[in-house]
């Protein structure tokens, strides 16, 4: 048995963390019959969607000492998907038509999204077991137990010993920065978009923004509006790229990606074109850190895999008493953070049974092999793109819950698709009231709403 294996049902657990991942868990945890004790530093609950406009002292991130600001969300920020396909499936996240100071749009402003999670954590009492501004700066397996050590705004430490630890941390705050050729040398100024806010200060420039999907493409265009010429560098386009955007600002191109750096301050794309930049945005993404776990070396993260970690919740030797929900990106995001929180309190009080540490071993190991042969890189790994319903379904089945609705997965499919074939307009214009109607149609059936919003399709239009 590993370190901190835990056969018996838990009855107190904790949560890192109390953004959207932790709240559901908080929920979910406490409706299997646990105490729970959710460890937040911040002042409250949203987790990155509480806009800072601080940002960090080192543009890249790369200072590992430096003061961490966890939010990544710039002010113009929108949502990248339409509301009633992200929000809690019993909680849906739909316009609230009586208070104006709300945002009703289909794609809201980000502000719209901590003020769904306060709703959502007052409807749920789930700030009671919230213990703001503690910091948990140590995780470690004890007798089967797990003593957790947290620092509270006055600096005072305390250990307490847990049955299990949910770690709910988030994963958009530790920038990954790709490596572009000759960039040592460069001399222009370099800022990873963890640590965009606005577009003020890169009036007048020339921009190279890095990365063209949801952030590359919202910060390329914010960007626009005040910088004499902004270059999007797009990995996933052909060589030969070069085209200038049709925006208002009439100042935007795209090319392919980029070739190398030079110490003349010019950036040169694949495509032959150089351009001589003020500033290079990284919209790369992000890389995950969980700086207070400590397992003995029984857990690593090894080119952004995070590892061994069955189904991506369970390490299996040191399972089910540490768990993870919310690692794989992209897609239904609260939806599976919903379905995996769920998995993890069936599992702590025993009502659903995991396979024994080495079958998981067995899978995870097979899965990595397949990832290889599919020629998937490790850094890949949890990223499910096109196979996050199927993993969904797979853990809805096991823990005996609702499978993911159709139509939440189309409308994901269909957003994104939006928002590659028209990033300017994809949160205004669309295509898919089909699919609204069902959804609302949806949470009528299930008496979650009352109204329609205004961008209800009516029969026949
Ligand atoms: P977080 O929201 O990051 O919460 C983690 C919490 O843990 C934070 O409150 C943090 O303070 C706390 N914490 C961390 N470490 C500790 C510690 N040691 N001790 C105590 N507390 C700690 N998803 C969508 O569904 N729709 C979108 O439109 C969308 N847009 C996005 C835009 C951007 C720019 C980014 C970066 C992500 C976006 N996402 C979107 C994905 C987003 O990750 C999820 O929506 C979700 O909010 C993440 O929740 P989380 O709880 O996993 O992490």
């Amino acid at each position: 048995m590993g370190p901190g294996q835990n056969p018996i049902s838990s009855k107190n657990g904790a949560v890192i963390g109390a953004g959207a991942s932790g709240l559901i868990t908080a929920r979910e945890l406490h409706r299997e019959g646990q105490t729970v004790v959710v460890f937040e530093r911040e002042k409250k609950v949203g987790g990155l969607w509480i806009y800072s406009p601080k940002s960090e002292s080192d543009p890249l991130g790369l200072d590992p000492t430096r003061p961490i600001v966890h939010s990544s969300v710039y002010e113009s920020l929108r949502t990248n998907l339409p509301r009633e396909c992200m929000g809690f499936r019993d909680f849906p996240f739909v316009p609230c038509v009586d208070d104006f100071s709300r945002d009703s749009r289909r794609y809201p402003s980000h502000r719209e999204v901590p003020a769904y999670l306060q709703d959502f954590a007052r409807e749920f009492k789930i700030e009671e077991m919230v213990r703001f501004e503690t910091e948990v700066v140590r995780v470690e397996p004890v007798d089967g137990k797990w003593r957790v050590r947290s620092k509270n705004s006055d600096d005072l430490s305390e250990d307490e010993i847990f049955d299990a630890v949910v770690v709910c941390s988030g994963h958009y705050t530790e920038p990954y920065v790709a490596h572009i050729p000759g960039i040592k040398s460069w001399p222009g100024k370099q800022i990873h978009s963890h640590n965009y806010r606005v577009p003020g200060p890169f009036k007048n420039e020339v921009v190279v923004v890095i990365g063209n999907f949801a952030s590359g493409a919202d910060i390329s265009r914010d960007v626009a509006k005040v910088a004499k010429e902004v270059h999007i560098a797009s990995r996933g386009s052909e060589a030969s790229t070069y085209e200038k955007l049709s925006v208002p600002t009439d100042n935007l191109w795209i090319h392919s990606e980029i070739e190398t750096a030079c110490d003349d301050g010019s950036i040169v794309f694949k495509n032959g074109k150089a351009v001589h930049a003020d500033t290079v945005v990284y919209c790369t993404g992000y890389k995950y850190k969980f700086p207070f776990l400590e397992t003995n070396g029984y857990m690593s993260i090894d080119d952004n895999r995070v590892e061994p970690l069955y189904k991506h919740v369970f390490p299996p030797a040191v399972a089910p008493g540490l768990s993870f929900v919310g690692l794989p990106g992209m897609g239904i995001q609260l939806v599976m953070f919903e379905i995996q929180s769920k998995w993890v309190a069936a599992v702590l009080s025993g009502r659903v049974t995991l396979p024994a540490p080495e079958k998981m071993m067995e899978d995870l190991i097979a899965s990595y092999a397949m990832l290889e042969a599919l020629g998937i890189p490790k850094r890949h790994t949890h990223k499910l793109g096109k196979i996050q319903s199927n993993y969904l379904d797979w853990v809805a089945e096991v823990c005996g819950c609702q499978l993911v609705e159709p139509w939440r997965t189309q409308l994901v499919d269909r957003g994104y698709g939006r928002l590659v074939s028209n990033p300017e307009n994809y949160r205004d214009e669309w295509d898919d009231d089909d699919l609204i109607k069902e959804a609302y149609e949806d949470f009528a059936s299930k008496k979650l709403i009352s109204f329609l919003p205004s961008y209800f399709p009516k029969s026949g239009r």
